[in-house]
């Protein structure tokens, strides 16, 4: 998902990120964020899903065809269908099946005997008016937009609210697909841009047209899109790291000449990303760029648009630097999601910083590729006056409840810090790229990402992960020059927390110090000043007072 900014930073993070440890969860949270018993006994193997979009009143049609593989013997399954829209009917083999439904989740009684390692189909049928979007991509649903030639421009968004906002599905972000079709069917002189590449456009005879897509690789909930409207659109081959990739672009037809100038980035961040992090993971379904009302979200392999053709964020540079204007931020961001949040995808929205604080910190990265090192860490340290340090990163496992909004920033520069102490650029750009194959399309808990950068990095992490994700705290670097010499330690820190940092004393050269939360002591040749590299997320304090 994309940061808000700005006002609406200042206006919304007080509702939506002030929740504290103590909150209450209700029943339908449960239901909404754990791996109930019945969504654990099933294996999603492949959906189809068939929507049709009434622009009159603004309601969908269509059902869910899902495939799965009988883990363990069970009789009844979990399906989630939000509120106000109805499941009209289940069939299995043909036979209608009996459901209850209780708030957003349906529990379908199977008939016929489900036996492990079996697979086996549902279809679900549903009708009614979805949600609206109130405020999308961050408050999402359906928007029913006008065009002004008499058309409706229709789009979808639904990260954290879940994708059961306008579709039956197992809405928990721990299981995939393996692949997917998508069939939406519009007025004949409207287009659908979903995933995945286009199979092919059936003309109805009702004066509609059906637009089957197909997903040939893993996709996350919230990935998956309908995005109707009088689209044109150009290609372009992109030769990279696995081949040739196919690119598609969709615009409106007034933008197209903006969007042609404008799109010539989506190139230049495939370069940039496959070098610091791997192939792009989804050759087969292509690359797309599709114009939407609203801002912008990382739907899989069709990243969505409507960032005004500027450069920055929304023509803002959100690091104060000048660096945030050298490119179109959600071109760079929401692409960036392709590698942390589509092919490596969090179990549990807990976890959402292993999404946003990697996707961050691309920016930083993408800076560097084309400005230089020392843009890229300008940029990134520019961002810090955005972090709140009020609740923690990590959220709540279990109720759907996602962490505080540092994940973008605080993350972003936390994972700059942990670059500074691994100090070997190219050993950095490898576990970047190893994380992006290792958990190859792959659903992870945090704790997976950040054992494997320990690993591979060399570097001891767990206490710079406490600090940074789990607490609100800076790290704060005490010092003091005396008569023994230099004497620092940690404080405003978790237990045992131990990162190194480099520091400058007097004229000497930057050098590692490894300080504790305990005192020490080092020999000082000249000079009585420290001066702490800024590239790491820290404060200094000087300490007068004789120890
Ligand atoms: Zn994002």
């Amino acid at each position: 998902m994309k940061l808000r900014h700005s006002m609406l930073l200042l206006l919304l993070s007080a509702a939506t990120s002030g929740f504290s440890q103590n909150q209450k969860f209700t029943h339908a949270d449960t239901l909404r964020g754990a791996i109930t018993p019945q969504r654990a006994w099933w294996d999603l193997t492949y959906y189809h899903l068939k929507v049709t979009p009434n622009t009159k009143d603004s309601t969908l049609t269509g059902s869910t065809s899902i495939t799965y593989k009988v883990l363990q013997p069970n009789q009844s399954m979990q399906v989630d269908l939000q509120q106000p829209l109805q499941i009209s009917k289940v069939t299995q083999d043909g036979e209608s099946l009996e459901f209850r439904r209780d708030g957003n989740a349906f529990f379908i009684d199977l008939k016929k005997k489900q036996e492990s390692g079996n697979t086996e189909n549902i279809e679900v049928f549903y009708s009614g008016k979805p949600r609206l979007a109130k405020n999308p991509p961050w408050d999402g649903g359906v928007q029913w937009i006008p065009d002004g030639k008499g058309n409706t421009m229709i789009s979808t968004s639904c990260q954290g609210l879940g994708s059961s906002v306008w579709w039956p599905c197992k809405d928990h972000m721990y299981d995939e697909p393996d692949s997917m079709k998508i069939s939406i069917t519009v007025p004949k002189n409207m287009t659908d841009v979903s995933n995945g590449n286009l199979l092919s456009v059936v003309d109805n005879d009702d004066n509609t047209r059906t637009f089957n897509w197909a997903v040939k690789n893993p996709i996350n909930n919230y990935g998956v899109n309908m995005n109707v409207a009088e689209y044109v659109s150009w290609k372009e081959t992109y030769k990279g790291e696995k081949g040739e990739l196919n690119l598609s672009y969709y615009v409106l037809p007034q933008n197209l000449e903006k969007a042609k100038e404008q799109f010539k980035q989506a190139p230049m961040m495939l370069k940039a990303f496959e070098h610091w992090f791997g192939p792009y993971p989804f050759y087969e379904d292509g690359y797309k760029l599709v114009e939407v009302p609203y801002l912008g979200m990382e739907h899989q392999s069709s990243v969505t648009y409507g960032n005004g053709y500027k450069m920055g964020y929304r023509g803002k540079d959100l690091s104060g630097t000048g660096w945030g204007l050298k490119w179109d931020f959600i071109i760079i961001h929401e692409s960036g999601h392709e590698w942390f949040a589509n092919n490596i995808t969090y179990k549990d929205v807990a976890d959402m910083w292993v999404h946003e604080s990697f996707t961050n910190y691309s920016e930083n990265l993408y800076t560097e590729y084309y400005f230089g090192k020392k843009a890229g860490a300008e940029y990134v340290i520019g961002t810090r006056k955005m972090i709140e340090n009020k609740t923690p990163i990590v959220g709540i496992y279990g109720v759907n409840q996602e962490g505080s909004k540092d994940m973008y920033y605080k993350g972003g520069n936390m994972l700059h810090t942990i670059r500074q102490i691994v100090n070997d650029d190219e050993k950095w750009r490898q576990v970047l790229r190893g994380l992006n194959k290792t958990f190859y399309h792959q659903t992870v808990d945090g704790a997976q990402i950040e054992n494997y950068v320990s690993e591979k990095s060399g570097k001891k992490l767990g206490k710079v992960f406490d600090q940074y994700l789990r607490d609100t705290r800076i790290p704060t670097l005490e010092y003091a020059f005396g008569a023994k010499g230099l004497q620092y330690r940690w404080s405003n820190v978790v237990e045992g927390f131990d990162m190194p940092v480099k520091v400058q004393i007097g004229s000497g050269k930057e050098e590692f110090i490894s300080p504790t939360t305990g005192w020490k002591t080092m020999k000082v040749k000249e000079g009585k000043t420290l001066i702490v590299d800024p590239n790491f997320y820290v404060e200094a304090k000087e300490i007068k007072a004789s120890l």
